[in-house]
């Protein structure tokens, strides 16, 4: 019975082992799922975290590059506004230059048109004055400034003003001189050659007096001055203070001195004074250059400027 019993005993113990050892094994197997399943996650976990980190690098990627993309895209076209807006500019002040040198060119034409183009003639045997020819305007020289009150002196009406001013200048540095002859018609031109011819001879009287024609003051722009000492006489007005006063200042107001000493074109004449303008008579005296001299070409560039 004993024995039996202890057989049933161990009989009931195999069981509890057995079923321990199933329970064992299945805490076992419980850990091993766990533990796997714990680690798969883990890992998906982690897969998870990557995949949202790279989403977040791209996004933040494709926002940088968004933002580039409409940064180039919004200078480009400011960068072309800004070149059509210069070339709109640049064709603007294309046509505003063209405009302003159009204007400046009917400027000079209109100034040209209304300038007589003899004021600035080089008289000579080939080319002269017509007999017909009168000065556009002329006026008489106030007596203040004539030598003689005897007879009304006339001059180019755009001459007067300065003459005017010359003599006034001079006269303010106590230089006087006075004008002795102006405008001279072609008659009157002629009749004084007569009077020289009968009273010197032809000879002498071509070698100071110009024919009639030939004379520049047939223009109303040349006068003949003369100071005072003189004894009224044109002789020795280069040994006067005003011839001197006159080389250095003349050029200021226009005047030249047409026949100065040893010209090869006619008698030197001290006393013989052409306006041609403040711009080339500063020129002539810049450069010392005689007005003869020049090519008529040359010459013919100062016209727009005669009155300026
Ligand atoms: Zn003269």
């Amino acid at each position: 019975m004993n024995h039996n019993k202890y057989i049933k005993a161990l009989i009931d113990n195999k069981r509890d082992v057995v079923g321990f050892g199933i329970i064992g094994l299945i805490l076992i197997g419980l850990c091993i799922y766990g533990y796997i399943s714990l680690n798969s996650l883990s890992i998906r976990l982690n897969t998870l975290s990557s995949s949202t980190n790279s989403l977040s690098i791209r996004l933040a990627s494709t926002t940088e590059e968004l933002q580039l993309a409409i940064s180039n895209a919004s200078s480009t076209l400011l960068n072309a506004i800004s070149n059509e807006n210069q070339n709109v500019q640049e064709q603007l002040g294309g046509v505003q230059s063209q405009v302003g040198s159009l204007s400046g060119t009917l400027t000079t034409l209109q100034k040209l048109s209304q300038t007589d183009p003899e004021l600035l003639k080089k008289y000579s045997k080939v080319y002269f004055l017509n007999e017909n020819y009168v000065p556009a305007r002329l006026s008489e020289i106030p007596f203040a400034y004539q030598y003689s009150n005897n007879k009304q002196l006339l001059i180019h009406t755009d001459v007067l003003p300065h003459l005017k001013a010359m003599i006034d200048t001079a006269s303010s540095s106590q230089i006087t001189f006075y004008a002795f002859s102006a405008y001279r018609s072609f008659a009157e031109q002629k009749a004084l050659k007569g009077e020289y011819t009968v009273n010197y001879g032809a000879g002498t009287a071509n070698s100071f007096s110009a024919d009639q024609g030939y004379s520049e003051h047939q223009l109303g722009t040349a006068l003949d001055f003369i100071s005072t000492g003189q004894g009224g006489v044109l002789d020795g007005f280069d040994n006067t203070m005003a011839y001197t006063w006159m080389t250095n200042n003349a050029y200021r107001f226009g005047f030249e001195l047409s026949y100065p000493k040893n010209n090869g074109y006619y008698v030197y004449e001290p006393w013989h004074w052409r306006f041609v303008g403040v711009k080339l008579a500063t020129y002539l005296h810049d450069n010392g250059l005689n007005f003869y001299d020049l090519d008529q070409r040359t010459i013919d560039n100062y016209l727009v400027n005669i009155w300026d």
